[in-house]
């Protein structure tokens, strides 16, 4: 499915009101809303005014809207894709069980996301640990348990002094305004890879830094901010074990019915208030509010929550046009390129030879896996990630091209079996995806934090922003679109 959506997704004419068509997206019967032969409406009808106009149906969106229903206020909330859950996308395969193709782990800190999950009568599962991680270095595999890779105790050293010493810098980071931090100017005129230049790490203690920066931010060392990196570490409790472990970490738990259930239930609750097919293409500013304008008509409301990544602001136009610094802000925070792939199997095979599916690997393209089979093993599936350069390097292969290339890694680490067995493979290019153009969120590049203070949620006068990549906590996560959305609600509640 490389590139687009997963196939058999398309079959539900989704324009106009949530009916049916949001659930069937995700294929959980459980969440599936009968339009009944209700015709949804196709626009806004009558130039109905709302409170508040959302833009994007993703977690923020969602939650952004939630809190204004709950405030007893009217809200509609503008997707421009035939589905809900934004960078979330549940994959079907049988059984009534999903994989996840966008967002999926869930942690311990990540009270917003967790609050949310229970509120809703969702379900976590603990990602599969068991066993054995494997470890592929200058083509020699080896097996492990733990944390951290089998290195020579002072490549270990250098390792957790590199870790040590980001997190120190982290905490000095202020999560809502990091161009204060004390030396903000000092690390936003720097990359990361001219911080790790600085410490002169050996290669393999290089490897394993770099690797699980990359695995956050899927951008190369030298694309990305030293100070966006520490603002990360920050946000995450100023611990970068916090980004990159499995258990105590980001990656945690697993949602029972796959992550964009979350979106799912959310919008049900919100039911025609969730407009699909809405690409939103202007916001107008007017005497008594804003005007938001999509092929189908025009959404009036007293104010607007936008909750699209800055990367893709460009597409929508503003009138009046958006102020200097926040259209030059947008500029600078491209998306990070990922392309998630999993391979389905009868069983996880792996786990009976002592495997948890993790690997650390430095040949790509799929540098890290992941055991995702469902929370009953069955099917068994293998889940890679292809980040960064390797992801650019392979966009132009043809999908036969790169799943050859992600089976050979398969097996390169699990055996000859993770081709042969192999009854099943999806993938998605976030990249490839025009209403994402990346994930798994927007990074900033030198000079972009300490060059434009404050300017990602400054409201434009009666224009809020949101989305993760303008959280203060778990930014970049689902937690921190959460987050953002109730924070842009409040903002909003507080002006009506
Ligand atoms: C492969 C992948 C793996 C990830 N892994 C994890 C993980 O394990 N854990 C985790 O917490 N996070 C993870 N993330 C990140 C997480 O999914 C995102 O941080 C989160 O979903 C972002 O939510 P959002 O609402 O801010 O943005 P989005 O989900 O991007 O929502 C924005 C919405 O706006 C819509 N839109 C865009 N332009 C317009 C327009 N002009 N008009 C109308 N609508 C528009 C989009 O279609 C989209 O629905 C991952 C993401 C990906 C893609």
């Amino acid at each position: 499915m490389a590139g687009g959506e997963p196939a058999g997704r398309g079959a539900i004419s989704r324009r106009g009101a949530l009916g049916g068509a949001v659930a069937g997206a995700a294929g959980i019967a459980a969440t599936r809303v009968d339009p009944a032969g209700a015709k949804p409406p196709k626009g806004p009808g009558r130039k109905r005014s709302r409170d508040v106009v959302v833009v994007g149906a993703g977690l923020a969106g969602l939650a952004a809207a939630r809190s204004i229903r709950e405030a007893g206020r009217s809200v509609v909330v503008l997707e421009a894709r035939d589905r809900v859950g934004g960078r979330t996308l549940n994959h079907p395969i049988g059984h009534r069980e999903v994989v996840e193709i966008g967002g999926q782990w869930v942690g311990p800190g990540q009270t917003r996301v967790l609050e949310m999950i229970d509120d809703l009568g969702i379900e976590t599962f603990d990602t599969y640990v068991e066993g054995k991680s494997v470890y592929y270095r200058n083509g020699s595999r080896s097996e492990y348990e733990g944390i951290i890779p089998p290195v020579a105790g002072p490549v270990l050293v250098e390792i957790l002094t590199a870790i040590n010493d980001m997190n120190a810098k982290a905490a000095t980071v202020p999560v809502d305004a990091p161009w204060n931090a004390p030396e903000a100017e000092d690390w936003d005129g720097q990359t990361l890879k001219t911080y790790l230049d600085g410490l002169g790490l050996s290669a393999e203690a290089r490897m394993v830094v770099e690797l699980g920066i990359t695995s956050v931010f899927a951008v190369e060392p030298r694309d990305v901010s030293m100070l966006f990196v520490l603002l990360y570490i920050a946000m995450a409790g100023a611990d970068f074990n916090n980004l990159i472990n499995t258990t105590g970490g980001a990656q945690e738990r697993r949602i029972v019915g796959g992550s964009q259930l979350i979106s799912l239930k959310l919008a049900k609750r919100l039911g025609n208030a969730v407009r699909l097919e809405q690409p939103v293409g202007l916001i107008r500013r007017t005497r008594t509010g804003v005007s938001v304008r999509t092929p189908s008509g025009t959404w009036p409301a007293k104010r607007a929550i936008v909750t699209v990544p800055p990367a893709l602001m460009g597409g929508i136009d503003f009138k009046p046009p958006l102020p200097a610094n926040r259209a030059q802000f947008d500029q600078r925070m491209p998306m990070g390129t990922v392309v998630k792939c999993m391979a389905f199997y009868d069983a996880p095979f792996w786990r009976e030879a002592g495997l948890n599916g993790m690997t650390t690997s430095d040949q790509g393209p799929v540098r890290l896996t992941y055991d995702n089979s469902p929370p009953d093993g069955r099917p068994g599936v293998l889940l890679g990630f292809i980040e960064g350069q390797d992801a650019r390097d392979l966009a132009g292969a043809t999908d036969q091209e790169r799943k050859a290339a992600v089976v050979e890694c398969f097996a390169r680490y699990f055996g000859s079996e993770a081709e042969s067995r192999m009854t099943g493979y999806v993938e998605k290019s976030w990249a490839a995806d025009p209403w994402s153009r990346g994930c798994y969120g927007g990074i900033t590049p030198p000079g972009a934090i300490t060059g434009y203070p404050g300017v990602i949620r400054r409201p434009f006068g009666r224009i809020h922003w949101a989305g993760t990549e303008s959280a203060t906590q778990w930014g970049g996560y689902m937690d921190g679109a959460i987050q953002s959305g109730q924070r842009a609600a409040a903002e909003v509640l507080a002006k009506l």
